[in-house]
C-alpha cells in the first residue's frame, strides 16, 4: 500500500484545472494534493480588479468541491505553516515573474528551505516562459518585432491537459472565509466559453474588427487571461488546429498574445521599467503638475475632457472595469501628451479600475504611448482624438453609449459637438485644452529632451 503524503498546490495567476503543469507536478508529487490561495492583504484593496480576483476564487473553489483553502495573510509566514501543519515536502506553484512575485517566492523559497520543504516551480502565465527568449548575443529583445519573430520560431510545449485524477486534501485544515463578492462572470468555465465562442465566431473578422470599439469584435479574454483561467497555450493550439488558423484574422489574434508576453519579457528584464521610464534618455522630459493640472487630471478621471472619444473611453473604464485598446491608447496619449502628465499617473487610475488591471500589459502600454517604452521613435505619435473618434467610432455609436449628453446628435457629429448649433444642448463639458496646440507643445518637449534644439 501507498504511504500517504500531502503536497501543496499554491494558486496564484493560474486559477483554473485545466493545461495546469505546477497542478501534474503536484499530483505526481504525492497522494494528495491541498489547494492553497493566500489573500494577502495587498490583494484586498478594494479596486474592481481585486472583485474580479474573488469571483475567481469563488468559481475556483466550486471546481474543486471546496477542497480550497484560502488563507488571509503574508504568504511568507502563512505557506510555512500550512506545509508544516500538513507535513508536506513540496509546495508547487507556477513560476511568478513580476517584480512582487519574484521578491515574494524567494522569501517564501527560504522560509520552506529552512524547514526542509521545497518550491517547486513549473510553467508560468506564458506560453513561453519570460527570460526565455534571448538574441543571438544572449541579449534580451528590445523592440517588439524582433521579439515576435524569435518568440515565433521559439519551441513550446503542448496543453498540458487535465489530470485524470485528483485527491486533494479535505477537512483538515480550515480556511478563511472568502469575502462576498458581487455576481460577475468568472472562473474556469465562463473563460473556456467565452474563447470557444469567439473562436467560431468572432476570429474571423479580428483582424478587420479589431480596431472599432463601437462593435463587440474582440475577445475580452484579458481578465480570463490576467487571473489564470485560460492558459494562452490552449489558445494557442486551438487556433493551431483551426481552419482559420493560418489566416490574417488567427494571425493579427496572436500578435496581440504575443504581446502580452513581449511586455512579460521587458519586466522580467527590466524589473525597474514597472514604475519607471524605460528609455533613460526620455527621463528628462518636463511634466506639468500642480494645482491647475489636477484640475485637467480630475476631468480626464471623469470623463470630462469636452473630447468625446476621450470621455467614452474614462467612462467606460469607470463604469464597466475594461476599455476597448484603441481608446486605452487614446486616452493615455491625450493625458501624456495633451496634459502632459508622466505615465506613472494614468497607469495607476488605469490599475485601479480595470477588471484585467495587469502591471507588464498596463505600464508598458503606457509607455508605447507615452514614447517612453519599447518602440523605436514613437515621441512623434499624438493621436488626434477627432481623427481617431472618425476613424475607428464611425458612427458614434460608440460615443454615445457612453456620453448621454451626446445621442442627441447623429452619427459622426458627436465627436465635434463644438460644430454644431446644438452640441452643448444637454450639458456636455467644452474642451478643457486646445489639441493642436498641445501637440505643437508636446514636441518641443520631445524635441529638446532628445538633445535636438
Ligand atoms: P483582444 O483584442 O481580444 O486580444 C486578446 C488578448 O491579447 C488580450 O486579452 C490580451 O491578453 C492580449 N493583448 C491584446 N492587446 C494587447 C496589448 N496591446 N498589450 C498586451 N497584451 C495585449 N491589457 C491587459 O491585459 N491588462 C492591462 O492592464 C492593460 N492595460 C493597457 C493599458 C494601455 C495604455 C494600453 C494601450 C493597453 C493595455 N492593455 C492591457 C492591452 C489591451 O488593451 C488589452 O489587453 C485588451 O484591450 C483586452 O481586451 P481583449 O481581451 O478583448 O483583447
Amino acid at each position: 500500500m501507498v504511504e500517504a503524503s500531502t503536497s501543496i498546490l499554491w494558486f496564484r495567476r493560474d486559477l483554473r484545472l485545466t493545461d495546469h503543469p505546477a497542478l501534474l507536478a503536484a499530483v505526481d508529487s504525492a497522494t494528495h494534493v491541498l489547494p492553497v490561495f493566500v489573500l494577502d492583504p495587498r490583494l484586498l484593496d478594494g479596486t474592481p480588479r481585486s472583485r474580479r480576483l474573488l469571483a475567481s476564487l469563488e468559481a475556483l473553489a466550486k471546481d474543486t468541491r471546496d477542497a480550497l483553502v484560502i488563507r488571509r495573510g503574508d504568504p511568507v509566514e502563512v505557506i510555512p505553516r500550512l506545509a508544516k501543519q500538513v507535513g508536506a515536502h513540496q509546495v508547487h506553484v507556477s513560476r511568478e515573474t513580476t517584480p512582487y512575485g519574484r521578491r515574494r517566492d524567494e522569501k517564501v523559497e527560504k522560509a520552506l528551505a529552512d524547514q526542509g520543504c521545497a518550491l517547486v516551480a513549473t510553467g508560468t502565465p506564458y506560453a513561453v516562459g519570460p527570460g526565455r527568449i534571448v538574441n543571438q548575443s544572449g541579449s534580451p529583445y528590445k523592440v517588439f518585432t524582433p521579439f515576435s519573430k524569435a518568440w515565433q520560431q521559439h519551441g513550446r510545449p503542448a496543453p498540458a491537459g487535465r489530470p485524470k485524477r485528483i485527491s486533494w486534501l479535505r477537512d483538515e485544515v480550515r480556511g478563511d472565509p472568502l469575502p462576498r463578492v458581487p455576481r460577475m462572470e468568472a472562473g474556469e468555465a465562463a473563460a473556456l466559453k467565452r474563447w470557444k465562442t469567439f473562436l467560431h465566431d468572432g476570429l474571423t473578422a479580428y483582424d478587420r474588427e479589431r480596431d472599432r470599439p463601437d462593435l463587440d469584435s474582440t475577445s475580452r479574454l484579458s481578465a480570463p487571461l490576467k487571473y489564470g483561467e485560460i492558459h494562452p497555450r490552449t489558445i494557442l493550439a486551438d487556433i493551431a488546429a483551426h481552419s482559420a488558423g493560418r489566416s490574417k484574422a488567427a494571425t493579427a489574434y496572436v500578435t496581440e498574445l504575443i504581446w502580452r508576453e513581449f511586455y512579460a519579457d521587458v519586466l522580467w528584464h527590466n524589473p525597474r521599467s514597472a514604475w519607471h521610464d524605460l528609455r533613460p534618455e526620455l527621463a528628462r522630459l518636463p511634466y506639468d503638475s500642480g494645482a491647475e493640472t489636477d484640475h485637467l487630471v480630475e476631468a480626464w478621471r471623469e470623463g470630462r475632457t469636452g473630447y468625446p472619444i476621450v470621455d467614452a473611453g474614462m467612462r467606460q473604464l469607470l463604469e464597466e472595469g475594461w476599455m476597448h485598446n484603441r481608446v486605452r491608447m487614446i486616452t493615455a496619449s491625450f493625458l501624456t501628451k495633451d496634459l502632459h502628465v508622466w505615465w506613472p499617473v494614468g497607469a495607476q487610475h488605469f490599475l485601479d479600475h480595470l477588471i484585467d488591471g495587469d502591471i507588464a500589459s498596463n505600464n508598458h502600454g503606457w509607455q508605447w504611448v507615452a514614447g517612453t517604452g519599447t518602440d523605436a521613435s514613437p515621441y512623434f505619435r499624438v493621436f488626434n482624438p477627432v481623427t481617431q473618434g472618425r476613424k475607428f467610432d464611425p458612427d458614434g455609436e460608440y460615443v454615445r453609449r457612453w456620453v448621454p449628453q451626446l445621442r442627441h446628435l447623429g452619427g459622426a457629429q458627436v465627436h465635434e459637438p463644438w460644430k454644431h448649433d446644438n452640441g452643448y444642448d444637454d450639458d456636455y463639458p467644452t474642451r478643457i485644452v486646445d489639441h493642436d496646440e498641445e501637440r505643437k507643445e508636446t514636441l518641443v518637449r520631445y524635441e529638446r529632451a532628445r538633445g535636438h534644439s
